[in-house]
C-alpha cells in the first residue's frame, strides 16, 4: 500500500531558473512523446472501452513505457472511458481542456499554491516514473492525482536534481525555470471514483472522476513527460455544473423517504427544495419499525432524539394462531448484539415531523401545503416541476434532479402508467385505533403481533404510547366485503375470528376513524428517468406484513441521496446513473417479497421452515430485521420453495433501457420561477 503523506503543505519554490534550450546537452536528440510505445498491454483495460465510444471519441493508446507504473498504481487495470473534449463538463472542461501547465491551472482554480506528495517512484537510466498527488497548499486538500513518466534527458542538467528531489510539482519547476513548453492533451476520460478513494476519500460511491492523458512538450518538440492527470470532485464544483437551475434537487413529499433524501443531500452542500402537500404533523399509517431503520436514523443524527421522545420499545415480533396460541417471539437481541436490536413503534405524525424538521435544520427549504402537480421536461429529461402554493398559486421550479417521494400517491408512476401491481398480493387493509387494549407483560409489551385469519389474511397489533394500539386487518377484498362494506361492521365481525385479537381488543375502546386502502403491492416500471428518481413508496410498495415500509423508505432515501449526490457532482443526471440504485433496491425488495409470498401460502409456517432448516433461523431473522443489503439469501429462498409457491423476481423496476420520447407525459417547460 502506498503511504499518502500527511497534508503538510510544502511552501513552493519561487526562484526562477533561467535555463534555456541552449543548456541542453550538445548531442541531445529530442525524444518524441508518441515514439516507441507499441500500445498499452491488455491489463490497462483499454479493450473494455465500449465500441460506441471508440467510434465517436478520441481514444489514444497509452505508451508501453507507462505500463509498469500503471500496473503498480492505484489505477491498476481500471479501464479509462474516453470521451470527446466537448463532453467534459464544467468545471473540468476549464481545468482539463487546455494546453497550459496543469499546476498553474489548479493554483488559479483553487486560489492557492500547489504542493506535491509522491506515492511511489522509480528511476531507470533516463526516465523517472512517479505516482503523485497534488494538494492545495494551505488546506492540504488533494486537487489532482497523477501518474507521470518524466524523460530526464529532455531536461537541462540543472533542472534534473530539482525534479528528482520530489519536493515541487514538475509544472512549478518548469514554469519557474523559464523553459518554454506546452501541454498537448491526447485524450479525456472518466474513471470510477471508487478506484481513487484512498486519495480522494470524499468522492461519493458511484461517482465518476474526469482526467486527461497529456504530453508535456518542449518548444523544440521534444517530449518532456507523459502524464495521466485525474481530478477529484469537490462539493463546491457542482454548483457551476448547473448554474441555471433554482435548486440542485427538488424533493416531492416529506415522508420518511423525502426527508431522508433531503437531509442527506443538504448535508453534502446541495441546494434542496422539499415540497409537501400536507401541513405536518399529520396522521400516517405505518407505525412499526424494523431494527435496521436504526442505521439510517443514526446517519441522519436522530437516534438520540428517538430515545428522548420515548416511543414504545419494540424488541420482537410474534405470531398468533386463530385459536389464540402465540409463537415464540423473534427477539431481535437474540440475533443482533447492537443498539439497533431495540427498535420502536412510532406515532408517524410525530416521527415524520421530527425527520422533516431534521431536514430543515440541515438547510433544506421545506414548503408545506404545497402540492406538486406535474413534471417539466426539456430535451427529453425532467428539469423540474409545476406545483401549487398553499394559496392555490401555480408556480414552476427547476433543478437538475427531482426525487419523487410522494408515497403511495406515486405522482410520476401514476402520470406515466408506470405502476405495475403484484397480482397475487392484491389485498385491502382496514385499520383503526384502540384505547387501553390489553398489553402483554414485560419485554413483549411493545411487540408487534401478527394474528392469522383462516389463511385469508391477518391482523396487526401495534402497541403505541399512552395506552393506544394501532390495529388493522389485511385480507382479500372479496373475503372482507362478503356481507358488508361498512368497515366498523367488518371489524367487529373479524375480531371474533381470532381469539388472541378478541382477548386483547375487547378490553379496549375503539376510537377515531376506520381507514381503508386497496391497491396493495406494486412496483414501478422503472426506478428513474433522465433527471428524476423514484424513492420509497413512490417507487414500490410491499404488503406491510413484516413492517418493511418505513425501513424501505429510509433505506431507499439514503441510497437515492448517495446516488443523486454522485450524479450531481459528476454532472451526469441521466437515468443510467441510477442503474445500481434500481438494481440494489429491487434486490432488497425481492428478498422481502419472497417472505411475504411464503406468509400467504397456506402450506407455509415459520415453525415448519425452522424445524426443517434450523440453520436458517439466523437468515430468516436477518430478513425480519432488515439486514438484507449485500447478503446472499439463496439458501433461504430454496428452503422457502419447499413449503410455498415462491415467485420469480420481478424484471421491472430497473432503469429504462431506452426511453422513447413519447413514453412518458410531461408538461412543457414555461418560464421557471420561484414564486
Ligand atoms: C395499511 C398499511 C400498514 C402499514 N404498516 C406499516 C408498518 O407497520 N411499518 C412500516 O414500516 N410500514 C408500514 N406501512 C408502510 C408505510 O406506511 C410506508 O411504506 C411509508 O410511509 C413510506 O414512506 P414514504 O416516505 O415513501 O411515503 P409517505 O410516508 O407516504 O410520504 C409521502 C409524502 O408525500 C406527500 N405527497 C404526496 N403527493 C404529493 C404531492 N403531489 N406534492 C407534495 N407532496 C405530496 C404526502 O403528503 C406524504 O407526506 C404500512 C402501509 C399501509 C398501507
Amino acid at each position: 500500500m502506498f503511504l499518502i503523506p500527511a497534508a503538510a503543505p510544502l511552501i513552493l519554490e519561487t526562484t526562477r531558473f533561467s535555463i534555456g534550450i541552449c543548456d541542453l546537452p550538445h548531442n541531445h536528440r529530442p525524444n518524441r512523446c508518441d515514439s516507441g510505445s507499441g500500445g498499452l498491454p491488455d491489463r490497462s483495460g483499454m479493450d473494455s472501452i465500449p465500441s460506441r465510444r471508440m467510434k465517436t471519441t478520441e481514444s489514444p493508446t497509452l505508451p508501453a513505457e507507462l505500463s509498469p507504473i500503471l500496473a503498480a498504481s492505484l489505477l491498476g487495470g481500471t479501464p479509462l472511458a474516453w470521451l470527446p473534449a466537448p463532453e467534459v463538463p464544467a468545471p473540468y472542461q476549464q481545468l482539463l481542456v487546455h494546453d497550459h501547465d496543469m499546476t498553474s491551472e489548479l493554483a488559479g482554480f483553487h486560489q492557492d499554491s500547489i504542493s506535491l506528495a509522491i506515492l511511489q517512484s522509480r528511476q531507470t537510466e533516463n526516465t523517472y516514473f512517479r505516482e503523485v498527488t497534488l494538494h492545495a497548499a494551505t488546506s492540504g486538500t488533494p486537487v489532482e492525482y497523477g501518474l507521470i513518466e518524466i524523460l530526464l534527458d529532455s531536461f537541462p542538467a540543472a533542472i534534473r536534481p530539482l525534479i528528482l528531489a520530489g519536493d515541487t510539482p514538475l509544472g512549478t519547476i518548469l514554469t519557474s525555470s523559464g523553459l518554454e513548453f506546452r501541454s498537448e492533451p491526447q485524450g479525456f476520460f472518466t474513471i470510477p471514483a471508487d478506484v481513487l478513494h484512498p486519495v480522494f476519500p470524499q468522492s461519493p460511491t458511484g461517482a465518476k472522476l474526469f482526467g486527461r492523458y497529456n504530453h508535456l512538450i518542449h518548444e523544440d518538440g521534444s517530449c518532456l513527460a507523459r502524464i495521466l492527470e485525474i481530478l477529484p470532485l469537490t462539493s463546491a464544483n457542482h454548483q457551476s455544473l448547473f448554474p441555471m437551475k433554482n435548486y440542485d434537487a427538488i424533493i416531492i413529499g416529506g415522508g420518511p423517504a423525502g426527508s431522508t433524501c433531503a437531509a442527506l443531500l443538504a448535508e453534502k452542500g446541495h441546494r434542496v427544495l422539499l415540497l409537501e402537500k400536507d401541513r405536518f404533523p399529520r396522521y400516517h399509517v405505518g407505525e412499526s419499525l424494523m431494527p435496521f431503520c436504526w442505521f439510517t436514523l443514526e446517519r441522519l443524527g436522530v437516534v438520540d432524539r428517538m430515545a428522548d421522545i420515548g416511543y414504545t420499545k419494540k424488541h420482537s415480533v410474534q405470531f398468533a394462531t386463530q385459536d389464540g396460541r402465540i409463537s415464540a417471539p423473534f427477539y431481535f437481541f437474540e440475533h443482533l448484539d447492537h443498539p439497533a436490536a431495540t427498535t420502536w413503534q412510532v406515532e408517524r405524525a410525530e416521527f415524520d415531523l421530527m425527520l422533516l424538521d431534521n431536514a430543515r435544520s440541515k438547510g433544506v427549504e421545506v414548503r408545506e401545503n404545497t402540492t406538486a402537480l406535474d413534471f417539466l421536461k426539456e430535451d427529453g429529461r425532467i428539469i423540474g416541476i409545476r406545483a401549487r402554493t398553499e394559496d392555490g398559486e401555480p408556480f414552476e421550479v427547476t433543478a437538475p434532479i427531482t426525487l419523487d417521494c410522494t408515497g403511495r400517491d406515486a405522482l410520476f408512476q401514476r402520470k406515466n402508467g408506470w405502476r405495475k401491481r403484484d397480482p397475487k398480493l392484491n389485498k385491502i387493509a382496514i385499520w383503526t385505533l384502540y384505547q387501553d387494549a390489553m398489553r402483554d407483560p414485560g419485554l413483549d409489551e411493545g411487540a408487534t403481533t401478527i394474528a392469522y385469519l383462516d389463511g385469508r389474511g391477518w391482523f396487526w397489533n401495534i402497541p403505541l404510547r399512552n395506552g393506544i394500539v394501532s390495529s388493522g386487518i389485511v385480507a382479500e377484498r372479496d373475503y372482507l366485503y362478503r356481507d358488508s362494506r361498512d368497515p366498523a361492521e367488518i371489524y367487529a365481525r373479524e375480531i371474533e375470528n381470532n381469539a388472541w385479537i378478541k382477548e386483547h381488543l375487547s378490553q379496549g375502546r375503539q376510537f377515531g376513524e376506520y381507514w381503508v386502502t386497496g391497491e396493495y403491492s406494486y412496483r414501478s416500471e422503472h426506478c428513474a428517468t433522465d433527471g428524476l428518481v423514484l424513492v420509497g413508496d413512490a417507487f414500490a410498495f410491499l404488503d406491510p406484513v413484516f413492517s418493511s415500509g418505513v425501513f424501505l423508505a429510509l433505506k431507499s432515501g439514503e441510497m437515492a441521496a448517495d446516488a443523486t449526490h454522485a450524479a450531481l457532482l459528476s454532472g451526469d443526471i441521466s437515468a443510467n446513473t441510477f442503474a445500481d440504485y434500481g438494481e440494489d433496491l429491487c434486490g432488497i425488495i425481492e428478498v422481502m417479497r419472497q417472505l411475504v409470498y411464503a406468509f400467504y401460502d397456506e402450506n407455509f409456517s415459520f415453525g415448519k421452515l425452522i424445524r426443517a432448516h434450523p440453520h436458517l433461523r439466523a437468515k430468516l431473522t436477518d430478513c425480519l430485521i432488515g439486514n438484507i443489503q449485500g447478503q446472499d439469501f439463496t439458501d433461504l429462498s430454496e428452503a422457502l420453495k419447499e413449503f410455498a409457491d415462491i415467485p420469480a423476481p420481478l424484471e421491472h423496476g430497473r432503469i429504462p433501457s431506452r426511453l422513447q420520447a413519447d413514453e412518458f407525459s410531461i408538461t412543457p417547460c414555461a418560464n421557471a420561477a420561484t414564486p
